[in-house]
């Protein structure tokens, strides 16, 4: 690989994208929508025309496209996941965050390995496949090999039929030389929000520690990358700078990864800022994101990128994240704590938690609701397993070839679930909702896909292609 190109956020380029798009009639916008059926994605400028839409008709003409989009690409699938909070201890000054460093409204706890593994056993039994390991900037004495042993035990932990799958990590940038040995740990999506692409509003709200330097975060997914990691996620704590430069700017990290490492993020997050303890900044955040504007901007990704995936967090409310599943959400936590030790011992807001929950629902709750809304939740973890990882997945996905993929695993996977977790309400809504799938899959899927769940209901386990 030639060396990478270094990364340059063009603060004065976006602002001029924005002066320059500040006025959009209603041809122009419609000709942005046409053109983005074609599932190609759009430019910036063209981005930025759509920031601008006011007029109800054209954001509901601009809702139907996302949705157009997200149906072509992702069906009616909805992949599930929880994190998996092992330390609130943390080194970092970030303002908005009830983990940082001076805290001390906080009860700090690294879990043990056993505390670790009783956590995972508890997700296990829920149903869990998918996990998000997290932590704060700061490991207890073992330093970075802290992270490596809670991946093996993750993935080492077995109750009843289940375990974990897939492992994702959110954790702190680390150097070339750790990405490869998170990379030899098995991990699956290596994730790392920029928070802001906003220098001056980062720099106000990063004050201590090493997460207040700006390019050694933004250059971690390239780290990442060069170490061989090919999922990589980003994203935005949207509430700090203006959102529609954080997307702006967004679009220009991606470029910059799609050029160097010909591919670029896996997924994209959108987290929005929660109220946190000992925070000021997270209950009045500078630039709060409406709900519309929340919308808005899931739409305009999906439009945008359509093939990366967009996850949400439990930090939304159950009716926000009903409504931007349709526009464009492909991802999504459900039955999270956020506290360390918070599945064993119950969500604990005050002294541990990092942020509060929108969505407290357990894991059966989400799954019924998604399923009566007409989604197939979907607890899939095939393509990495099977190595269709960065650019080998976009190849599948640009064509149109992974949702034939995609499509059978996902029920293969809630039928497993129905079978060996779900309650029977959630069964029977569960059923419905597979039936009503395969009556609009396409004739090879479907008898693909009644195949691998008959094998599931003669006991077979983890069925996938
Ligand atoms: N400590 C590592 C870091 O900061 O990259 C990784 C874990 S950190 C716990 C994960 C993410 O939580 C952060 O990247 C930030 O976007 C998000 N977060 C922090 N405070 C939040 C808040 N008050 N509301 C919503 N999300 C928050
Ligand atoms: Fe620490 Fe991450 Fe919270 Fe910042 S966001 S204080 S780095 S845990």
């Amino acid at each position: 690989m030639s060396a990478a190109s270094e990364l340059r956020i063009d603060e004065t380029r976006i602002e001029q994208i924005l002066r320059d798009n500040k006025k959009t009639d209603a041809v122009r916008v419609r000709e942005i929508l046409a053109k983005s059926r074609e599932l190609k994605g759009v430019t910036p400028d063209e981005m930025a025309a759509l920031m601008n839409i006011s007029d109800p008709e054209l954001l509901g003409e601009m809702f139907q496209t996302a949705r157009f989009i997200k149906e072509e690409i992702y069906g009616r699938r909805l992949v599930l996941f929880a994190p998996l909070y092992i330390s609130n201890l943390c080194c970092n000054e970030c303002l908005y965050c009830a983990f940082r460093r001076t805290n001390t409204e906080v009860k700090r706890r690294a879990l043990t390995q056993d505390e670790i593994r009783r956590e995972t056993e508890i997700l296990i039994e829920q149903g869990h496949k998918r996990l998000l390991l997290v932590a704060g900037e700061s490991y207890p004495h073992e330093g970075f090999e802290y992270i490596l042993k809670s991946i093996q035990t993750v993935y080492d932990t077995r109750k009843g039929p289940g375990e974990i799958r897939r492992l994702n990590v959110n954790i702190a940038p680390l150097t070339i030389d750790e990405f490869k040995r998170l990379k030899d740990s098995a991990i699956g999506t290596y994730q790392i929000f920029q928070e802001t692409y906003h220098r001056e509003t980062y720099a106000k709200v990063h004050v201590g520690g090493r997460k207040s330097n700006f390019d050694w975060r933004a250059t971690a997914p390239d780290r990442a990358m060069q170490a061989g990691i090919d999922d990589v996620g980003i994203g935005i704590l949207f509430g700090l700078a203006d959102w529609r430069y954080e997307l702006l700017a967004l679009m220009q990290h991606i470029e910059h990864l799609d050029t160097n490492y010909g591919c670029g993020p896996h997924t994209i997050s959108v987290p929005r800022m929660e109220p946190a303890v000992g925070s000021d900044i997270a209950l009045h955040p500078p630039n709060p994101v409406s709900d519309i504007d929340f919308r808005k901007l899931v739409a305009i990704l999906r439009i945008t990128v359509p093939y990366t995936g967009i996850i949400m967090s439990t930090r939304e409310t159950p009716n926000i994240r009903r409504e931007t599943f349709a526009l464009g959400v492909s991802q999504i936590s459900a039955g999270s704590r956020t506290n360390p030790g918070g599945y064993a011992e119950g969500e604990d807001v005050d002294d541990m938690a990092q942020f509060q929950l929108g969505d407290h629902r357990p894991l059966d709750e989400v799954i019924r609701d998604i399923a009566t809304l007409g989604y197939i939740p979907s607890l899939c973890t095939a393509c990495y397993r099977l190595g269709r990882t960065g650019g080998d997945f976009m190849d599948l996905a640009k064509p149109g070839l992974i949702k034939y993929y995609c499509g059978v695993n996902g029920l293969s996977t809630f039928m497993e679930y129905l079978l060996d977790y779900a309650s029977p309400e959630t069964r029977e809504v569960g059923e419905r909702a597979i039936e009503a799938e395969l009556a609009h899959m396409a004739s090879g899927s479907v008898e693909k896909a009644k195949m691998m769940m008959e094998q599931i209901k003669t006991g077979k386990r983890d069925v996938y292609i």
